[in-house]
């Protein structure tokens, strides 16, 4: 995939520009799509842009936090488990960020105690101020040197008046003071319109702004939420409230299409408020990406059909919003390849457990134009899902598995065609006689000891693709680098019989010892393809990802049929 050029001119006298990013009101109405926007529209006129993250959790890293309960684990290349707004982050900038760039309460404190540790404070008495907020203004410059970045736009995880968030904002007005002019505060706020009052309120808008004066910040600018557009009145009435200049108040209301916001904001002249305030030169026009991105901006609202799709995993008391939180990144990687190929996708969320409650019920799968099986862990529902893995080879139906999706399609191959009844994942059941995929040697010992935070085979790896394969005539190319988080692995012992039998591993470790990709040729299905890796954290609006479009394309050609 094309990666973006860092571009090394000098469009900028002054040093470098940071803009924090709060929340007031509430949290969960888009900061990090604000955020996310906020950087488009910065490169689209050709500043060098890299964002940052901070998460107020003690946890290292969001490895270790639930899913369904803090949204998806996205990793980058270097092996980071990171929150799902780095993956905003990626996709709207259209570049790879590393592990600078994602900070929590957890890693700065733990900087700080081991430089004590080693005697790095040179004997003084190490204090929560100013040590812990001095830590996070290190790490807010080593990502902008990293990225050798013009601008670096900075998301404060929660909202203002948490607790939790207090030194991260304690770091900001530190770095305010020394640079008034290159410091900059967005404050994504939400209106609320009680239904039986019919009007949006300022209120609790004011007060949170009251509550970040409390810190010693006063917003630049606030990008107002709501279900409408801002009327003049509550403009003057935020302006007025909370000294902030008419002009700098953004309307930002509800869409459908999250891609529309930077087309919005610059709609209301966001990146020329922001330019023009904060004394920043750059090219007065936008650049040819701004032009790509319209054109696929566009596509989403000008598709001429739809696709159905299902994504079967082993769901279990979780609503859809939960759910679309935790597979962000499939959900997003489905739809650039749909809407660049002419389609909007319909995305059906199935419970694999109804098929073991009911195998009957499988036959409601044929309603499908394409099913995937995205990553998991465990053994709930994993029965359900190679029965549905059994339906997509056997029915002809395009057939995705995202690394358990792989796992599992291997097991499924292994029991059906090979006819090795009892083959399973160690994960599952470390007792069955075939072991088709099993434990990672180095894996071991970690879970022996214990050592389970950021200790998966995590990050981009380079896998060697089968001439003539599926998969190289996706990816058009012969190497690849793909992210992984996994554990387990597709057992060699099992490889040559599960060849034999016309499996096709298309993807393998340079060295060869390792399965990355496992297909049927096309000659064979239109499309039955896993990978070992997460192909969905690589694609972006910008480029789409090649697997994701062949899937899709699968897909199109088995609902004209
Ligand atoms: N549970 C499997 C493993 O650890 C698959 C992991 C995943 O889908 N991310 O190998």
């Amino acid at each position: 995939m094309p990666k973006k050029e860092v571009k090394i001119t000098k469009k900028i006298e002054s040093k470098c520009k940071y803009i924090f990013v709060v929340g007031g009101v509430i949290s969960g109405v888009g900061k990090g799509v604000a955020a996310s926007s906020i950087g488009r529209i910065l490169s689209d006129r050709d500043l060098r842009v890299t964002s940052i993250k901070i998460d107020p959790y003690i946890n290292i890293d969001a490895g270790t936090m639930n899913p369904t309960e803090h949204g998806e684990v996205f990793v980058l290349d270097d092996g980071d488990e990171t929150d799902q707004d780095m993956g905003n982050y990626e996709r709207f900038l259209d570049v790879d960020l590393e592990r600078a760039n994602y900070m929590t309460t957890g890693r700065v404190y733990e900087s700080v105690i081991r430089k004590e540790r080693n005697l790095e404070y040179n004997g003084k008495c190490v204090e929560v101020v100013p040590h812990i907020p001095l830590e996070v203004i290190r790490r807010i410059e080593e990502a902008r040197d990293k990225a050798n970045a013009e601008v670096v736009i900075i998301e404060v995880g929660g909202t203002v008046g948490e607790y939790q968030n207090m030194l991260f904002l304690e770091a900001a007005r530190m770095m305010k003071i020394k640079n008034d002019k290159g410091v900059f505060f967005v404050m994504v706020s939400y209106l609320p319109i009680p239904s039986k009052v019919g009007e949006m309120k300022t209120k609790p808008t004011q007060y949170a702004v009251r509550t970040l004066n409390a810190s010693g910040i006063q917003p630049d600018i606030i990008i107002a939420r709501s279900q409408l557009p801002l009327d003049d009145r509550r403009k003057e009435k935020i302006s007025m409230f909370c000294n902030i200049n008419q002009g700098h108040i953004i309307s930002a209301p509800d869409v459908d299409n999250i891609y529309d916001i930077p087309l919005n904001f610059e709609k209301e002249g966001l990146s020329n408020i922001i330019c023009e305030a904060m004394d920043i030169k750059c090219i007065s026009n936008t650049n040819e990406d701004a032009k790509r991105w319209a054109k696929f901006v566009k596509s989403t609202h000008s598709y001429k059909d739809t696709l159905n799709i299902a994504i079967v995993g082993k769901y279990f008391n979780t609503g859809d919003f939960t759910l679309s939180d935790s597979y962000l990144s499939v959900i997003e990687a489905v739809k650039y390849s749909a809407y660049t190929s002419g389609v909007k996708p319909i995305l059906t969320w199935i419970s694999s457990m109804d098929f073991e409650k009911d195998p009957k019920s499988i036959n409601k799968l044929s309603g499908y134009d394409g099913i995937i099986v995205p990553g998991g862990f465990g053994e709930r529902g994993v029965e359900g899902i190679i029965k549905v893995i059994e339906y997509a080879r056997e029915n002809n139906i395009p057939y995705f598995g995202l690394c358990y999706g792989m796992q599992l399609l291997v097991i499924e191959y292994a029991r059906n065609v090979l006819k090795l009844k009892d083959a399973n994942t160690r994960e599952v059941n470390p007792n069955a006689k075939s072991i088709i995929i099993d434990i990672m040697e180095d894996q071991k010992e970690k879970i022996e000891k214990k050592k389970l935070g950021g200790s998966m085979r995590l990050g981009a790896y380079i896998a060697h693709l089968k001439k003539g394969s599926v998969a190289m005539k996706a990816y058009k190319t012969d190497v690849i680098s793909e992210r992984h988080r996994h554990r387990y692995e597709v057992n060699n012992a099992y490889r040559e019989a599960l060849e034999k039998a016309g499996l096709v591993f298309s993807g393998v470790s340079p060295d060869g010892k390792l399965c990355e990709i496992a297909e049927l040729p096309d000659t064979k299905h239109p499309f039955f393809l896993g990978t070992q890796f997460h192909p969905e954290f690589k694609a972006r609006p910008l480029s789409p990802h090649p697997l994701f479009t062949a899937f899709i394309k699968s897909c199109i050609k088995n609902k004209s049929k």
